[in-house]
């Protein structure tokens, strides 16, 4: 038997190809959907799938359901509990996506609100390799500004939200660069398009705070901790201004999908010597570890899984 891929889907595990709905569904029309991307990582010698940080990534998800008023009749725990079982019945030997998404099912069109309309949940795993195409990346400052708190609020994964981020990135490499950065309304940096954003200067990590419109990301916490106890450099989290960009030592995006990704040039300028700087190799060689239950001192960040022997690889 091939792995297959699974969806947690109406309240049952079926093949994710039957996991399907309506196209009048009201999170079709107006994106009234939260979701989550959680990475399990694959550790060969191992056998397992270490899957990073999810409690955190369901806490996230429920906030987000709070916020589009959505009661799902399940905690954190034991959506964790659901995400182990799934990946078991996918089978997977590699590294793998876990995607959550709670949606107002409701099949109604001409509906413009929160209230008295069903919700449901879905979560399906796939497997998923590199998200950013290189080593180091081409960023450019986005025409379009990050979307702020009096709008849509941008501390939770809502569907509808990521418009503004796909509106960024699509012209970001149509105009042949990697990656776009966005600016919030006041005009500092907020973060890439699905990553979090940090810059060394003088041996310091520098990130943007909260209050800069950005997602509290796992990575960006996880990070921080990790740059802290195990290399003593303290983050200093502040607003940043476009043009310190251009004057970082190195400057790196985050983010579950992202992992740790170094970033060469924004807007055709070079970022310090271009090539990966000392203390971006170092947190990402850790981050590396960490996330495939590779350093002891952080494996309870992680929930384990041995996925079953299903195809003769
Ligand atoms: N910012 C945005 C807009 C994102 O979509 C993501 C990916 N979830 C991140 C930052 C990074 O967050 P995390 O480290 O929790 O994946």
């Amino acid at each position: 038997m091939e792995p297959t891929p699974m969806a947690y889907f109406k309240g049952a595990f079926v093949p994710l190809s039957e996991a399907k709905v309506s196209v009048m569904t009201h999170a079709l029309h107006y994106g009234t959907g939260v979701f989550e991307g959680i990475r399990g990582n694959w550790n060969a010698d191992e056998g397992k799938i270490f899957i990073f940080r999810p409690e955190d990534h369901f806490a996230r998800f429920l906030d987000g359901c709070k916020m589009l008023r959505m009661n799902l009749p399940i905690d954190a725990k034991s959506l964790v509990d659901l995400s182990v079982k799934l990946v078991e019945q996918c089978g997977y030997w590699e590294d793998i996506y876990i995607r959550p998404l709670a949606y107002k099912s409701a099949e109604v069109v001409a509906n413009l609100k929160l209230h008295e309309l069903d919700d449901d949940f879905t979560i399906f795993a796939l497997p998923l390799g590199r998200y950013l195409e290189t080593e180091s990346v081409h960023c450019v400052t986005s025409g379009w500004r990050r979307i702020d708190e009096t709008m849509i609020p941008p501390r939770v994964k809502i569907s509808g939200l990521y418009v503004n981020s796909i509106l960024a990135k699509t012209d970001a490499v149509l105009a042949g660069f990697d990656e776009a950065l966005l600016l919030n309304q006041d005009g500092s940096v907020a973060e890439g398009t699905g990553e979090n954003l940090f810059l060394v200067k003088n041996g310091g990590l520098v990130t943007p705070p909260l209050y800069s419109g950005i997602l509290g990301g796992i990575t960006r916490a996880a990070l921080i901790e990790l740059a802290k106890n195990e290399f003593g450099i303290s983050t200093d989290e502040r607003p940043i201004g476009r043009s310190e960009l251009y004057l970082a030592d190195e400057l790196f995006l985050c983010g579950t999908a992202a992992h740790v990704t170094p970033v060469s040039h924004v807007d055709h300028r070079a970022i310090g010597s271009t090539s990966v700087g000392p203390v971006t190799k170092a947190i990402q060689e850790l981050y590396f570890n960490v996330i495939r239950g590779l350093q002891p001192k952080y494996r309870h960040w992680c929930v384990e899984v041995t996925p079953p022997r299903l195809s003769p690889l």
